[in-house]
């Protein structure tokens, strides 16, 4: 049976389950890698060893389950681990669509990896939904590849468009959700496959787990494969590190409303700036993706936004180094406020420009979050 409740009720009960042997509220952290067999030689507790599962991933994954309203999930040691699961698990010779904007590393990956496990890729503008028809080659493109809003110009992909032509052309889309979260989009809602989340970032929330999931739509071969992916190859979670992750992810409909609602003013506050060149954010009715992005979120339009700061990478720089409420990091979706200069962490062949700053936008009060930028915009 479904989950009768609200998203808010299912995260801040983590499902409501309660221990049956303890009573306990709140789920035991099992740090043994190894079962007993039986004295017939089974195992009818179905555990065997842990790099297979922990018993602390069936909340988090269930909660996942749940929230994105798929069938089945799997937690990983990292966003990265679980989206090399993915690519991975597809056939030799399988040609592979995925975005200009994309999270870097992955694209790094991509490039340096794809060709000796014989996956072609095609890096398409996926905010362009007819450039995506253009690339798809129909029988041979096994996987569509979307990541929206797209770190770190937070370009906008039409998930449900993109789906219908991808399905036609027999190829599955996977959805990079890290930054929606579930409280703003649901992806196989909108008909992908897959969803892939560095749950180091909003779905734990405080900068203290580095993990990942993957949602399906359905339990098919794919699925399987990927089962196997995790099990044998051994990205696997630590029990601590699935205990934290269970309880941010309490918090998360709360900290992801109150980071979309900050950004939102931020946006707006700093659009209007005379030293600002532009703020790339998908809650502003002049950004590119704005229509689509109203179309497949809710609650507001994210945590994450970008603003190019007139006087190129030095003066960016030097607003970074002015704030002092920020802080100057990399990574996103803690509750606390991130800044960074993209341009210099990517480095060459990134298609950032080096007069943005990244901002993950937190929880602290917006005033001091807008002053502190007020103040060091002025020392320029
Ligand atoms: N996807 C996005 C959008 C990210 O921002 C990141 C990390 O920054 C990842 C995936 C990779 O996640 P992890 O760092 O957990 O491997």
């Amino acid at each position: 049976m479904p989950y009768p409740y609200q998203p808010e009720t299912l995260l801040a009960q983590a499902l409501g389950d309660i221990d049956a042997t303890t009573g306990a509220l709140i789920p035991a952290i099992h740090n043994s890698t190894t079962y007993q067999r039986d004295t017939d030689n089974g195992y009818s507790r179905g555990r065997i060893y842990s790099r297979a599962d922990n018993p602390g991933y069936e909340p988090v994954e269930r909660v996942l389950t749940e929230l994105e309203q798929g069938a089945d999930a799997l937690v990983f040691a990292s966003g990265m681990a679980a989206s090399v699961a993915v690519f991975q698990a597809l056939q030799p010779g399988a040609h592979v669509i995925a975005p200009v904007v994309m999270y870097w590393s992955l694209r790094n990956w991509l490039k340096q990896f794809s060709q000796q496990w014989q996956i072609e890729v095609s890096f398409v503008d996926t905010s362009d939904t007819a450039a995506v028809a253009a690339a798809l080659q129909p029988g041979k493109t096994e996987l569509v590849w979307l990541e929206t809003p797209g770190n770190p110009l937070w370009t906008v992909a039409d998930i449900q468009a993109i789906c219908g032509m991808a399905h036609d052309a027999g190829a599955r889309v996977v959805v990079d959700s890290t930054v929606a979260t579930p409280i703003h989009t649901q992806p196989l809602l909108l008909g992908a496959d897959l969803v892939m989340h560095s749950a180091t970032k909003y779905l734990n929330g405080h900068s203290d787990v580095i993990a990942g999931a993957l949602v399906t739509a359905r339990d098919d071969d794919f699925w399987q494969r990927l089962i196997k992916q995790r099990s044998q190859g051994g990205a696997v979670l630590g029990p601590f590190e699935a205990a934290l992750l269970l309880r941010g992810m309490r918090t998360l409909a709360i900290r992801v409303r109150e980071c979309s609602a900050n950004a939102q003013r931020l946006a707006e506050h700093l659009n209007a700036h005379p030293a600002v060149e532009e703020v790339l954010y998908p809650g502003l009715p002049g950004f590119a993706g704005h229509e689509v992005a109203r179309k497949q979120m809710r609650n507001g339009f994210g945590g994450m936004l970008s603003v190019r700061i007139k006087g190129g990478a030095a003066a960016a720089i030097q607003v970074a180094a002015s704030l002092k409420v920020w802080k100057r990091a990399t990574s996103l979706g803690g509750v606390e406020s991130l800044v960074e200069h993209r341009a210099s962490i990517e480095g060459e062949g990134t298609p950032v420009p080096d007069d943005l700053l990244r901002l993950s936008v937190g929880i602290e009060a917006v005033s001091d979050l807008m002053s502190d930028f007020d103040s060091a915009l002025g020392q320029l």
